[in-house]
């Protein structure tokens, strides 16, 4: 288990990560969330041991992480660090040796992964002659090349197209089950909420939310109803407890306070022809910006 206990960095005197904790568990993949400058990389800065918490506490499975451990983990950076002069495979080879691996493993672990991504026609080629798109895809496969106990992705998904978002969620998904502890960084919900079952979500260093997704989903006051029938949009303004209407392309999404609402505003519309009448939870993305927007007002 990677457990963060009262962790908080300073750079001089801004503080970059403010008494933060979380666990992770193997098979768990967890959301490190903020916007800009929350002091997500600073986090995994300090988890993969280049930076020393001011204080607080990271372990790995009970032990502080040291160099020691680097075979058990993966860090894909956020700033792209590829050897593009070496063809795919010496970087590979590079890394691997790095990690401690034997030239069968390594061997073995790149061609399964290159298939996996589709990318083992590159095997002989430069890394400079790919597209932005599949050097990402070596250098994250550079950084499972060990497949590792604890792997941390720092943005993972940004610059990619949306077939090759999918792919890399496959094979998050599968190390996680196969018992790897994931934790990445975002800030697009949509990516987040797709696979991710646990977060924090970080304003200026310090969680203002977590838990489980589905745990904070469901305390979350706001529901959402879709409803589409013959009535206005002001129709629907009107009914008490209604905080939002929102039309979209030939229905409404009303935006209600809590779901004691929900009864409310059936009853207010049954007098209109109504076709659909459906209850949501809230996007990742509406508790997030409601989240962020208010640790910033106060
Ligand atoms: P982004 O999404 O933009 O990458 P982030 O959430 O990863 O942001 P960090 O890079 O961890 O955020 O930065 C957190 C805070 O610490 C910011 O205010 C940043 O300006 C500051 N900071 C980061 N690195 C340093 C440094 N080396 N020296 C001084 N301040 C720093």
């Amino acid at each position: 288990m990677l457990k963060v206990e009262n962790v908080t960095k300073y750079y001089g005197d801004i503080k970059a990560v403010d008494n933060l904790s979380f666990e992770v568990r193997p098979g768990e993949i967890f959301g490190l969330l903020g916007v800009n400058g929350a002091g997500k990389t600073t986090t995994f800065r300090m988890i993969t041991n280049l930076l020393d918490p001011t204080s607080g506490k990271i372990t790995l499975n009970g032990k502080k992480i040291d160099y020691n451990m680097t075979d058990k983990i993966g860090f894909l950076t956020e700033e792209r660090s590829l050897l593009t002069k070496l063809t795919v495979k010496e970087q590979c080879y590079f890394f691997g040796a790095l990690k401690g691996m034997s030239d069968n493993e390594i061997e073995k672990s790149m061609n399964s992964l290159l298939n996996e991504f589709e990318v083992a026609e590159y095997k002989e080629r430069k890394i400079k002659e790919l597209s932005k798109g599949n050097q990402q895809k070596i250098q994250f496969v550079t950084a499972i090349l060990n497949h590792p106990k604890l792997l941390i992705l720092d943005e993972p998904f940004s610059g990619l197209d949306p077939i090759n978002v999918e792919l890399f969620k496959k094979v998050i998904i599968r190390l996680a089950n196969e018992g790897s502890m994931i934790i990445f960084s975002s800030h697009r919900m949509e990516h987040v909420e797709l696979f991710c079952e646990k977060l924090v979500i970080l304003v200026h260093g310090k969680s203002v939310l977590e838990g489980y997704l589905k745990d904070i989903k469901e305390n979350y006051q706001k529901k959402n109803i879709l409803i589409k029938g013959d009535l206005t949009k002001k129709d629907l303004e009107n009914i008490d407890g209604v905080i939002k209407v929102e039309k979209l392309k030939d229905e409404f999404n009303v935006q209600i306070k809590d779901k004691s609402y929900i009864d409310i505003v059936f009853n207010n519309i049954k007098k209109f022809k109504i076709i659909k009448f459906v209850v949501e939870e809230p996007t990742l993305n509406e508790i997030f910006v409601e989240k962020v927007g208010e640790s910033y007002e106060k």
